[in-house]
């Protein structure tokens, strides 16, 4: 039984599944189970852990965010996995959604740019023993060559365009999902950090075959940018 006051977070994540995921159409038992063992509040600074469950984004410092539990549902779902797939994500951020892609699919491998996320990522890996995590400091627009090709890959930041390295990173028949950033900015926001990240559209690009890529949406969201080579630049260069 929780103390009086102590917050009973396993209580918020089954309330968490019901009314945030599946009364809002997210209907993959596999991710819908994957996020009911998953302890967000891991993953989460001690300052706003006891907001673990909200139905929003968290700051987790350095400007980024742990995404709102929706948003890693929709990606995970849109994703179709079936529990093999060679997995690649980009945005590690937290570490909470390579944790739930880890009981998703067979092998993770999940980048980041900035170095002090990845040491926290880490630790917050460890402390739920995933084990099938691999994470990788860098430039993920570049992708990981030296495990492509990747079955499924996951970008948790809005880039102007699907880079062409994760494109090509991708085997035949493999899923890309992304927020491309939309709206009639797009052209001008190009390639320059936008001064507020806008409303980006949830997109998933199926490679159907050698160099051929179909694509659909999933609907608008808000993410933090992609920044790199082959996503936006950053600010002051
Ligand atoms: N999936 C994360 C959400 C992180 S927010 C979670 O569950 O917590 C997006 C992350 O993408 C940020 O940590 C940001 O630093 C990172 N990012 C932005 N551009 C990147 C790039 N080119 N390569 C790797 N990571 C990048």
């Amino acid at each position: 039984m929780a103390l009086r006051g102590a917050p009973d977070y396993e209580a918020e994540r089954a309330e968490m599944v019901e009314r945030q995921l599946r009364r809002r159409g997210i209907q993959d038992e596999r991710v819908l189970e994957a996020m009911g063992r998953m302890p967000r509040e891991l993953f989460v600074p001690e300052a706003v852990r006891r907001r673990a469950y909200d139905d929003s984004a968290l700051p987790i410092g350095r400007e980024q965010t742990i995404s709102q539990p929706w948003v890693v549902a929709a990606i995970c779902q849109a994703l179709e996995l079936g529990g093999d797939e060679r997995m690649l994500e980009i945005g590690t951020g937290s570490g909470y959604s390579a944790a739930v892609l880890s009981l998703l699919a067979g092998s993770v491998v999940s980048v980041e740019r900035i170095p002090e996320l990845v040491a926290e990522a880490r630790l917050a890996l460890a402390e739920f023993g995933a084990e099938n995590v691999e994470l990788v400091e860098g430039d993920g627009t570049r992708g990981h060559e030296p495990s492509a090709p990747y079955d499924a890959i996951a970008v948790h930041a809005a880039g102007p365009e699907a880079p062409r390295s994760l494109l090509d990173q991708l085997a035949d028949g493999g899923r890309l999902v992304m927020p491309v950033a939309t709206g009639p900015a797009a052209p001008q926001r190009r390639r320059r950090l936008p001064r507020s990240v806008g409303t980006d559209m949830l997109t998933v690009f199926h490679r159907v075959g050698p160099g051929e890529w179909s694509q659909g949406t999933i609907g608008p969201c808000r993410f933090v940018p992609l920044i790199g080579a082959e996503g936006f630049e950053p600010r002051n260069s």
